[in-house]
């Protein structure tokens, strides 16, 4: 068997445009193009590179883009000011603070500060919580990603086995939350899951977001099981790899997203919509 790819750019233009054409509305509107604010704190090439394609998108998309950024050395102080004032801001409609913050700041504090109405990528535990119990929330955007995809390409969720490997609160957790809500039985695995492949096999799903390229093999996948990868990991040439071994869980597989190729570039797209769906919980008057 040779696994199908779950491509998804093609998705990704999807959503990038009709998120364009909503905040073209939206922008009617409210008289002013919806904005996002970037809280970032110097030092992470990475980070970096990521909050440029971040002010592309809202570019490409017609959205207002703010970015503060803070110096290596800022305090906890200044930082939390920073997202007071973007919190206090009406013009300003989602916030998305960038992670990791250097080990001098107090993340937790940091990400605590965040209005959760305009908590864009998901991060505050209000936000969290209303997902764990199943309500409308704003949900981080790699697994709302993976779902966009799933349900992109047809997979049916309801009744499946699911297997989520990784419990970290932005992607792994709400991944398994996100299944739930579509009626899989789900499985959370982790660091100290015995016999990983035992469970794995179990399961007609599997999304990886463990950081380890290689980690997830052949022999771990049911025949026929969809696989999704959110693994990133950038080897010593430079060049992208994910947790699966691709080569060889491709024949096996039923469904699999390639990396890079596969949840990453739907990922972006899913934050317009929480941009949009940020503006439409105030023009819509909720607490
Ligand atoms: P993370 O916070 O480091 O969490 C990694 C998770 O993997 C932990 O729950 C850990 O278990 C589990 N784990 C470690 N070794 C394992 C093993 N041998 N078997 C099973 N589980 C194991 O990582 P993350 O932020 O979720 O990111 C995971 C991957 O997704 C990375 O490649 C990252 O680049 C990529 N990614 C991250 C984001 C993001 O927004 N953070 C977005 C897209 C993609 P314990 O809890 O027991 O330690």
């Amino acid at each position: 068997m040779t696994a199908t790819l779950l491509e998804g750019k093609g998705l990704a233009q999807q959503l990038r445009a009709s998120a364009r054409a909503e905040i073209a509305t939206l922008t009617e509107q409210i008289g002013r193009a919806p904005c996002l604010a970037v809280v970032q704190v110097e030092g992470d090439p990475a980070s970096s590179r990521y909050v440029r394609s971040i002010g592309r998108l809202c570019d490409g998309a017609g959205a207002a883009f703010r970015l503060e950024l803070l110096p290596a050395d800022t305090s906890l102080t200044t930082l939390l000011a920073t997202i007071d004032i973007l919190n206090a801001d009406p013009g300003v409609d989602g916030i998305l603070l960038q992670l990791p913050l250097p080990p001098h700041l107090d993340a937790h504090a940091a990400v605590m500060a965040l209005d959760y109405r305009k908590d864009i990528d998901g991060v505050h535990p209000i936000n969290a919580g209303l997902l764990a119990q199943g309500r409308p929330a704003m949900v981080p955007n790699t697994p709302a990603g993976g779902m966009a995809l799933l349900q992109h390409y047809g997979v049916e969720l309801r009744g499946r086995r699911a297997a989520v490997v990784g419990r970290s609160a932005v992607v792994g957790r709400p991944m398994a939350h996100l299944l739930t809500m579509a009626d899989a039985t789900v499985t959370l695995c982790h660091s100290r899951t015995l016999d990983l492949g035992a469970v794995l096999r179990e399961c007609e799903i599997v999304c990886v977001a463990v950081g380890r390229p290689g980690l997830i093999t052949a022999d771990m996948i049911r025949p026929g099981a969809v696989v999704v990868d959110f693994g990133t990991n950038v080897r010593e040439d430079g060049s992208l790899v994910g947790d699966v071994d691709f080569a060889a869980v491709v024949e096996v597989a039923g469904m699999l997203t390639p990396v890079p190729g596969g949840a990453g570039p739907v990922t972006n797209a899913v934050l317009l919509g929480n941009l949009i769906a940020a503006v439409r919980g105030r023009v819509a008057g909720l607490p």
